[in-house]
C-alpha cells in the first residue's frame, strides 16, 4: 500500500522550512537516516492520527533574487502538481496578500489538485480576523490559520489535508501483481532497460488511467505473470538549477519507490557507484522494499573472469547498509541477462511476502542463542523468550525479551543473519521490533 504525497509550496520566508520541520519532527516520526548516507530533508515519512503520508519539500528559493522568485515559485508549484496528491500552499499573514501568491494560486487552481491554504505566522489565535480572511481572495478555499513556529493550528491543518486522502486509491491490496520501480540517476539506462523488457514481452497498457501522479505505469506479461513497471525515466524536468534537478529526481524516486514492491536500482557500470546512487538506493532501503542493484552497460567495460566478483565487492562496500541486496550485471544494449532479471524480481518479491511459521522460527532462534550467548550488562543477561513474524513487505519480526536495553544492535544483526541463513530472504530487508515481557 503506498502513501499519499503532500507537498509544501510558498514564497520565500513564509515559513515552509519551519512547517516542514515541525511536521516531520514532532507529531510525526521520521524514518531514521540510513547510516553513512547524508540526506537533506527533501522528504519525510509522517503520520497524523491514523494517516500515513510522505511530506515533500519542493525546494528553496533564493530570497535575494526577487526578479526570478516568481519563476522559481512556478517551477516549485509545478513539481508539486506533478508529484503530490495534496498541496499545502503557505502564505504569510504578516506580509499579507502578495501578487506572486495570486499567480501561484491561479496555477494551483487550474491543476485541480487538492490544495489546502495555510496562513502562517498567526501568532495569536485570539484575535485574528480580516488579515486571515483576506486570503479568501486567492480563490483556493478556506484559509487555515497556523503558526508553524508556535505549533498552533497544525491539527486543523492536517485534518484538512487528510480529508483529501482517498484510501481506496492507494490500497493496492486487491492488486497482487508485482510492482517494480526502476530508479537511478539520469543516463544509467533506465529507459533502455524498460524498453528491452517491453520489447520481448507483451505490453498491455501504458499510462494507466486514474493514477494521480505522473509516474508512468506499464503493464507487462512475462511467462504468464502480469507485472506493473513504474518508470521514472521519461520524467525529466528542465531546469537551470542543478539542485532543482537533483531534488526533483529524488522526489520522483520517492513517489515511485513508495508504490513498488521491488526496486531495480540501476547504475552505470562505466561510472561505478556514486554518492548519488547511494542516496537513491537509501530511499528504497528506508522503505523496506525489495532491492535489486542492476549494473547496466556491462557490455561497455573490459573484463576478465574476476571482474564481476571484484565489482560486486566494491558495490557492497559502498552500499554496506543493505547487505541483503541482490546484484545483477546486464546490458540493455545486447540483452545480456535481461531474462534473469525477471527471475530475480520473482524471487525478491516472494521473499518480501514470505511468512515463516513461528515454531520453525523459534527453533532457529533457540539454536542461535545456544551457539552465541546473548549480551549482558552489570550482571544481567539478555533473555530472548519468543520471536514471531508479524507482517510482510518487509518481513517484520517481534522479539520478546526480558530487557530491551540489553538487546544490542550487534545481537539483533546476529539473529538476523541466522534467520537469513535458514530462510534466505534474499533481496529484502528485515525489520525487528524488540518488546519487553516481564
Ligand atoms: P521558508 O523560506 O518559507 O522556508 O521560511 P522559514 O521556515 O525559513 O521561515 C522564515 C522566517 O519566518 C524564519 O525566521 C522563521 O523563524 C519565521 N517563522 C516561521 N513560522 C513562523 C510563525 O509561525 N510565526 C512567526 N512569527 N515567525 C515564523
Ligand atoms: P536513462 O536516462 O537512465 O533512462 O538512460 P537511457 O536509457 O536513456 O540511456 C542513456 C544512454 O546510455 C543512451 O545513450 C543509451 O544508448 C546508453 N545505454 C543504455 N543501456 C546501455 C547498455 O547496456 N550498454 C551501453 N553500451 N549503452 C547503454
Amino acid at each position: 500500500m503506498s502513501k499519499p504525497i503532500v507537498a509544501i509550496v510558498g514564497r520565500p520566508n513564509v515559513g515552509k522550512s519551519t512547517l516542514f520541520n515541525v511536521l516531520a519532527g514532532s507529531a510525526i516520526s521520521i524514518v531514521k537516516d540510513t547510516p553513512g548516507v547524508t540526506r537533506d530533508r527533501i522528504y519525510a515519512d509522517c503520520t497524523w492520527l491514523s494517516h500515513s503520508f510522505t511530506l515533500i519539500d519542493t525546494g528553496g528559493i533564493e530570497p535575494d533574487s526577487s526578479d526570478i522568485i516568481l519563476a522559481q515559485m512556478r517551477e516549485q508549484a509545478q513539481i508539486a502538481i506533478d508529484t503530490a496528491d495534496v498541496i499545502i500552499f503557505i502564505v504569510d499573514v504578516r506580509q499579507g496578500l502578495v501578487d506572486s501568491d495570486s499567480k501561484v494560486a491561479d496555477m494551483l487552481r487550474k491543476s485541480r489538485k487538492p490544495v489546502v491554504l495555510a496562513v502562517n505566522k498567526v501568532d495569536s489565535f485570539e484575535k485574528f480576523g480580516n488579515d486571515v480572511y483576506e486570503f479568501y481572495n486567492l480563490g483556493i478555499g478556506d484559509p487555515v490559520p497556523v503558526s508553524a513556529a508556535s505549533r498552533l493550528g497544525l491539527g486543523e491543518l492536517l485534518d484538512e489535508v487528510a480529508k483529501h486522502f482517498t484510501p481506496d486509491q492507494y490500497d493496492d491490496e486487491e492488486d497482487d501483481r508485482p510492482r517494480v520501480a526502476i530508479v537511478g540517476k539520469p543516463n544509467v539506462g533506465k529507459s533502455s532497460i524498460i524498453n528491452k523488457m517491453l520489447g520481448e514481452n507483451r505490453v498491455i497498457v501504458s499510462d494507466i488511467a486514474g493514477t494521480t501522479r505522473d509516474a508512468v505505469d506499464t503493464e507487462v506479461i512475462h511467462n504468464g505473470t502480469e507485472y506493473v513497471f513504474i518508470d521514472t525515466a521519461g520524467l525529466r524536468r528542465k531546469s537551470k538549477v542543478k539542485e532543482d534537478i537533483e531534488r526533483y529526481s529524488i522526489i520522483r524516486t520517492v513517489t515511485a519507490v513508495d508504490r513498488a514492491d521491488v526496486v531495480l536500482m540501476v547504475i552505470d557500470a562505466t561510472q561505478g557507484v556514486t554518492e548519488q546512487d547511494a542516496k537513491i538506493a537509501g530511499i528504497a532501503h528506508d522503505r523496506g522494499k525489495g532491492i535489486i542493484v542492476v549494473v547496466n552497460k556491462w557490455d561497455a567495460i573490459e573484463k576478465t573472469d574476476k571482474t564481476i566478483y571484484e565489482y560486486t565487492n566494491k558495490l557492497k562496500e559502498t552500499l554496506a547498509y543493505m547487505p541483503y541486496a541482490e546484484y545483477v550485471f546486464v546490458s540493455a544494449l545486447t540483452g545480456q541477462r535481461m531474462q534473469k532479471l525477471f527471475d530475480l524480481i520473482d524471487m525478491v518479491r516472494e521473499n518480501q511476502t514470505l511468512r515463516v511459521a513461528t515454531g520453525v522460527l523459534n527453533e532457529i532462534v533457540t539454536e542461535a542463542v545456544a551457539m552465541q550467548q546473548p549480551p549482558s550488562d552489570k550482571g544481567k543477561r539478555l533473555k530472548i523468550y519468543y520471536v514471531t513474524q508479524v507482517s510482510v513487505k518487509p518481513p517484520t519480526f517481534v522479539v520478546f525479551v526480558n530487557d530491551k536495553e540489553l538487546m544490542h544492535f550487534s545481537y539483533t544483526r546476529y539473529l538476523e543473519n541466522k534467520i537469513r541463513e535458514a530462510f534466505g530472504f534474499r533481496g529484502t530487508s528485515l525489520k525487528f521490533i524488540i518488546r519487553e515481557r516481564k
